[in-house]
């Protein structure tokens, strides 16, 4: 897969794919995952991406023409199939565990982070396959979404994780995990439950299904749904 993200702020990923298992599946050529500065795009000296808006109001809206373009020479650079656009917004679908499903079965990702108070309609009506919100909360720009977005999807793609069984086992999937322990046995007196211990792999695998289903029920009786 290659995923390119289009951002003002290059800078702000240098460190979150260069660690763990997001790093690894790089090295292990499963994923791509390319920064592209906006400013690249820019048709005048100044390197001017944003403008002030129309109507009036505080800020300033990232420009169309930067946004086409990158996008239009990404998709050209694209091997396989159409690459798919999205667009992180606060007023795009909530991402969940789902959504990162389907996405990690793309060939190619292109990212679009907005900055300031957003980017122009047309580039969301026009350009754009998908938009997406990691939250109902503003954040300063689409960087710290886009980073939430890939390591999501990069773990889900077939051979990232060492133990690929982990992911059905995990929350959203779709109930919520069961409850985890590790060494001490008992710690300040609060101990493991007994049936962890007890190697009985068909016990342990019908307590994990229990406490799933207690947890989700407690917690979160919408995934029930
Ligand atoms: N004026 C916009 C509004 O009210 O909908 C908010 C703009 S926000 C300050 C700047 C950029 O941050 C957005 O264009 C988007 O790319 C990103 N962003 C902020 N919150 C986000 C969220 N919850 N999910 C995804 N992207 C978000």
């Amino acid at each position: 897969m290659k995923i390119d993200i289009i951002t003002l702020f290059p800078k702000m990923f240098s460190g979150p794919f260069d660690e763990s298992i997001i790093k690894r599946a790089q090295e292990k050529g499963l994923v791509e995952i390319e920064i592209r500065n906006l400013r690249d795009w820019a048709v005048d000296k100044r390197g001017t991406v944003d403008d002030r808006p129309f109507g009036g109001g505080p800020g300033m809206v990232i420009k169309p023409q930067p946004v086409f373009d990158a996008v239009e020479s990404l998709k050209s650079k694209s091997k396989k199939q159409k690459a798919k656009i999205i667009l992180l917004t606060p007023q795009g679908q909530p991402f969940n565990q789902q959504t990162a499903q389907h996405l990690s079965k793309s060939d190619h990702l292109i990212l679009i982070c907005g900055h300031y108070e957003g980017v122009d309609e047309r580039v969301r009506e026009h350009l754009v396959d998908e938009e997406i919100s990691i939250g109902d909360y503003v954040l300063t720009g689409g960087e710290l979404p886009a980073m939430v977005v890939t390591d999501a999807i990069v773990r889900l793609i077939p051979g990232v994780l060492e133990k690929p069984e982990a992911i059905k086992q995990e929350s959203f999937s779709p109930l919520l995990e069961a409850p985890q322990y590790t060494r001490p046995e008992n710690f300040k007196g609060w101990k493991v439950p007994e049936v962890l211990l007890s190697g009985n792999h068909q016990e342990i695998a019908k307590w994990r299904k229990e406490q799933a289903l207690k947890r989700t029920k407690e917690r979160r009786p919408d995934l029930l749904k």
